[in-house]
């Protein structure tokens, strides 16, 4: 039977979830809060171009997840990034990341969750609050008080702290406190894009330094389908270092990962421009895995990247199984 289903945010959970069953006949709206789609999968607008300031890259393991993205998203959403990728041992010697297939959006991240939004209906700009039953139906409310009424399921895709207040606000106590597990697995990110005018002469493109400030250094402009003048460096913060400086000043925040990142590079150049951004939900640290979880009582469900192994294939993942638990029919 054809039901009216809510989905709860836009990341790449949220899209596949509304897209599968929209796929299915169902009747589905999409709620995000922010402007746009995308959640994590975010790219700012910077001269020129814009820079990706959360998933940096991903993988396409599940031949289920390329058919996705090449049906929904469409082939040229997306390319492989050829570059050259390093981490720093402990004792501070380079070693090459092994080979793997990575995938970024063209020209830019979020050219993925724009197209794959295309066959959705989304209100952005509208965060929910509350859940709650009316006449046996779900009924949603907004910050700003407006109502959302008649869905038969409802399916939150918000990391994994917002998700359990969602649910405590909606006086569903017993669904909340089973989240408990998860509210902290996932860690806060500084992220600074920052331009150069000179080429930063640096063995790899994108790195994973051993240090106890830089967790990740990028040259966003090695990407496929970038134009730009000079180079966009995306430089990540620590987890650990980012709980500390969580709420410093964005100026103090990139003095010292640039510091950081001259030292590394040895690039002597300042950038001429910079942007910084904080993630308060970044990666999901592995910890338990369930895929998804479904209330066939209430009908609610939630997905999302930290219900399976965390990354952008993770969140595809849960999202596909939660439509199958739902009742999806199989594909064809
Ligand atoms: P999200 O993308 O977080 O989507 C959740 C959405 O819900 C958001 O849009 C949010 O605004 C919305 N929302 C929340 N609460 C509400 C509410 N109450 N009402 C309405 N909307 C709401 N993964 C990789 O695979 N490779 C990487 O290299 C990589 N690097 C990363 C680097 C950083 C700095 C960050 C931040 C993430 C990185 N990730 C990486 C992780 C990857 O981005 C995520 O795993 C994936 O994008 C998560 O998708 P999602 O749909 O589960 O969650």
């Amino acid at each position: 039977s054809i039901r009216s289903i809510a989905v709860i945010g836009s990341g790449l959970a949220g899209l596949t979830t509304a897209i599968f069953l929209g796929d299915s006949g169902h009747n589905v709206r999409v709620f995000e809060k922010s402007r746009g789609p995308g959640g994590r999968l975010a790219s700012k607008r910077v001269a020129n171009g814009s820079a990706d300031i959360g998933a940096q890259y991903f993988t396409s393991r599940n031949p289920g997840f390329t058919r996705f993205l090449d049906r929904w998203a469409g082939p040229r959403s997306y390319q492989s990034w050829n570059a050259r990728f390093g981490y720093q041992t402990e004792r501070g010697s380079w070693q090459a990341f092994p080979e793997e297939h990575r995938f970024v959006g063209t020209p830019r991240m979020t050219a993925i969750s724009r197209a794959l939004s295309e066959h959705i209906t989304l209100a952005s700009g509208v965060r929910i609050v509350r859940l709650s039953k009316e006449d046996s139906k779900w009924q949603l409310t907004g910050t700003d008080g407006q109502h959302y009424d008649g869905f038969d399921q409802v399916v939150i895709t918000a990391p994994p702290a917002q998700a359990q207040e969602l649910l405590r606000d909606s006086g569903l106590d017993a669904m909340a406190e089973g989240l408990a597990g998860h509210v902290g697995n996932i860690l806060p990110c500084w992220a600074v894009a920052a331009h150069f005018n000179r080429s930063v002469d640096f063995p790899f493109d994108a790195a994973r330094p051993n240090s106890d400030v830089l967790f990740w250094v990028a040259n966003n402009s090695s990407k496929p389908g970038r134009e730009d003048d000079g180079q966009w460096w995306v430089l990540h913060a620590n987890p650990g270092w980012t709980h500390e400086h969580v709420d410093d000043a964005p100026e103090s925040i990139a003095e010292a990962l640039l510091a950081e990142f001259k030292a590394l590079t040895g690039h002597e150049e300042a950038p001429d421009d910079w942007v910084p951004h904080r993630w308060l939900y970044a990666r999901s640290e592995a910890g338990d895995n369930p895929g998804y979880l479904f209330d066939q009582n209430t009908g609610i469900g939630l997905a999302g990247d930290w219900l399976a192994g965390g990354r952008v294939e993770g969140a595809w993942e849960s999202a596909s199984q939660l439509v199958q638990a739902m009742g999806r029919n199989p594909e064809p």
